[in-house]
């Protein structure tokens, strides 16, 4: 394996040093890898995953450069650790973050020598970070290449194929609204914003369009595509052998002959657009800020539109359906919680083993019996003691642990379900937590509940109400290095912008309003010793307030999920009276809503738990 790691770097280095633009040899005196695909994904399929095949390190965030001499590696705390165990001596641990450590655009810019040259597949970097970094080699007079073909593929001589899982349509009892109607509203942004086109590149986007959804990456529903809209036409780029006759059916127009789709294959995308943007009638075109340089260098500067994606502002507001699919498939996947707690509970007492590995499959085979399981939202994250301290963590063969009645269990897990997508947290001890757990996990919890109590005038940015669920951390001197809560899609991603609640300002965020879907997720992680987080999603719905400021509309969160919060790990001292009912309230609907489910599916031993578990507290 490390052989040929090493063999691969070697061919690497020799395509670089014959890399031929245009007919004309022009030597890569360095290449950017970055961990990304066509479409700016989160999350890659295994084709795409170059920069973890070139270097060795499978984290989900960052980037490679490799130069004749060098091979480096940038990424950023959460996982200098696994990357300091993947990378082997060829490799260079650049870590972000630390004061002497360049960003992998100054590193070039001091490294190379005017005159050379740094190469990068244009379709694997946004249009953004690609003049970004354009900005600080132009200052340095070293040349930026976008190659014609991705130098890595070159070289991956096992490089896996495209998935070829079917797309499926998605009926409109999930969805609420046809394609058709979704097509009108991109058809009046075009107005509103004055283009004749707009080009959709990310996946998630097309599908909630076409209400269709796929398999072609792990836990995103999504299909490899793009998909453009004009008021005259519509052109869908989608490999040839996924485009069935269920697919053709459903893509029918039902109305208008503007709706009459056109099939393009998923390649002819640049020099369809390329045509398209030369056009005589000189087309404006609205692209989102996640198109790859490699598309939006296509088109003019003047003729590009580039903002946040309007359809990625149309599918953050929830539509009716949408939120009863939510509020229905989060009582099934309380339910699965549920069994599977009552279950692992009952192990431990029986003294069974059950490591990190194993509880979580059991945990996907109880999900997997809900009606509407489709699969997972996400790896799960089912860790034990001071493996939960590390807030990305998954469990592998080398770092899986047995879970006890001695350490403190977190489980971060989720699912997609055809009517809704979860997403849920719970931190429990199965045995005596020491008071300093019991102290943070508590504080832990008056802020996940300042947060889901707040009231605040609608279309407020989330990052005004990120200090509620640290306030009580901070009172201490503690606090956590992740986000406290990110949109989330319908049977989409499970990360789904551009909402979010985060001390970082997120510049194209819209406010939160009624029918938003995110999560509240506060924790605190002692490193080496144990993790907290407590996590639900929420959906914004409208509050009534005793006075009326300027007219203006106050909303609130309503949980939509609906897990017990393990009492035993609160230390009541520190709650409020207010707090108190609060928890009271939840766990009686908890009760209410999961229970008959339990009822139902003769989850006898989850209905016990269940029970035991939202006593109320004195
Ligand atoms: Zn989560
Ligand atoms: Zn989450």
């Amino acid at each position: 394996m490390k052989e040929n790691r090493l063999a691969s770097l070697i061919a690497l280095r020799r395509c670089m040093k014959q890399y031929k633009h245009q007919t004309v040899a022009t030597p890569l005196h360095a290449l950017v890898v970055p961990s990304s695909d066509a479409h700016n994904s989160e999350y890659l399929a295994d084709r795409d995953k170059r920069r973890a095949f070139i270097s060795g390190f499978n984290g989900s965030r960052g980037l490679s450069v490799i130069t004749p001499h060098e091979a480096l590696l940038w990424t950023d705390g959460r996982y200098f650790l696994q990357a300091e165990r993947e990378l082997d001596e060829n490799w260079t641990l650049m870590k972000e973050g630390v004061p002497e450590v360049p960003p992998y655009q100054n590193w070039l810019a001091q490294h190379l020598e005017p005159g050379q040259t740094v190469g990068v597949d244009p379709m694997t970097l946004t249009h953004d970070s690609w003049r970004v970094l354009e900005d600080a080699l132009v200052n340095a007079q070293i040349a930026l290449v976008a190659t014609e073909e991705n130098l890595v593929d070159k070289v991956w001589s096992e490089q896996p194929s495209y998935p070829e899982d079917p797309i499926v349509p998605l009926d409109i009892g999930f969805t609420g609204k046809d394609w058709e109607t979704k097509i009108a509203e991109c058809r009046s942004v075009l107005v509103k914003e004055k283009v004749d086109c707009m080009l959709l590149s990310a996946l998630d986007d097309i599908a909630y369009v076409l209400n269709l959804r796929g398999a072609d990456i792990k836990f995103n529903p999504v299909f490899f595509s793009y998909l453009m809209i004009s008021q005259e036409r519509i052109v869908f780029f989608l490999e040839d052998a996924k485009l069935t006759d269920s697919i053709r059916t459903w893509l029918k127009p039902k109305e208008s002959v503007k709706n009459v789709v056109q099939f393009e294959s998923y390649e002819s995308i640049k020099p369809f657009l390329s045509k398209y943007a030369s056009g005589s009638d000189k087309p404006r075109i609205l692209m989102s800020s996640d198109i790859t340089s490699g598309l939006s260098s296509l088109v003019s500067a003047n003729a590009r539109v580039i903002k946040t994606s309007p359809v990625a502002l149309l599918k953050v507001i929830k539509n009716q359906t949408e939120i009863e699919g939510f509020i229905q498939c989060h009582i099934r996947d309380g339910a699965a919680l549920c069994a599977y707690f009552a279950w692992l509970e009952k192990e431990l007492s029986h003294g069974k083993d059950v490591t990190e590995i194993s509880g979580a499959e059991k945990l996907r085979e109880i999900r997997a019996l809900m009606s509407h399981f489709v699969g997972l939202s996400f790896e799960t994250i089912s860790s034990v003691g001071s493996n939960a301290a590390v807030i990305h963590y998954r469990p592998s063969e080398e770092t899986n642990r047995a879970i006890t009645k001695d350490e403190v269990y977190l489980v971060d897990s989720g699912a997609q379900y055809r009517d809704g997508t979860t997403d849920v947290t719970r931190t429990l001890h199965f045995g005596s937590p020491t008071a300093f757990e019991r102290e943070c996990f508590t504080r832990v919890l008056k802020g996940h509940i300042g947060l889901a109590n707040a009231l605040f005038p609608s279309k407020l940015v989330g990052n005004y109400l990120d200090t509620l669920a640290r306030q009580h951390l901070w009172q201490v001197g503690l606090d956590y290095v992740h986000g406290t809560g990110h949109g989330v899609g319908s049977f989409l991603n499970v990360h789904e912008g551009p909402i979010g609640i985060s001390r970082r300002h997120i510049p194209s965020d819209p406010g939160l309003e009624e029918n938003m879907v995110m999560s509240n997720e506060p924790g605190y992680y002692e490193d080496g010793k144990f993790g907290i987080r407590i996590e639900n999603l929420v959906r914004v719905v409208k509050a009534d307030t005793e006075h009326r400021f300027k007219d203006r509309q106050f909303v609130t969160f309503d949980n939509l999920t609906l897990v017990p919060i393990q009492l035993k790990m609160v230390d009541p001292k520190l709650l409020s009276q207010e707090e108190v009912s609060y928890l009271n309230q939840y766990h009686l609907t908890c009760r209410e809503k999961v229970g008959p489910v339990l009822r139902e599916m003769g989850l006898e031993d989850g209905l016990k738990w269940l029970m035991k578990e939202t006593c109320p507290m004195g």
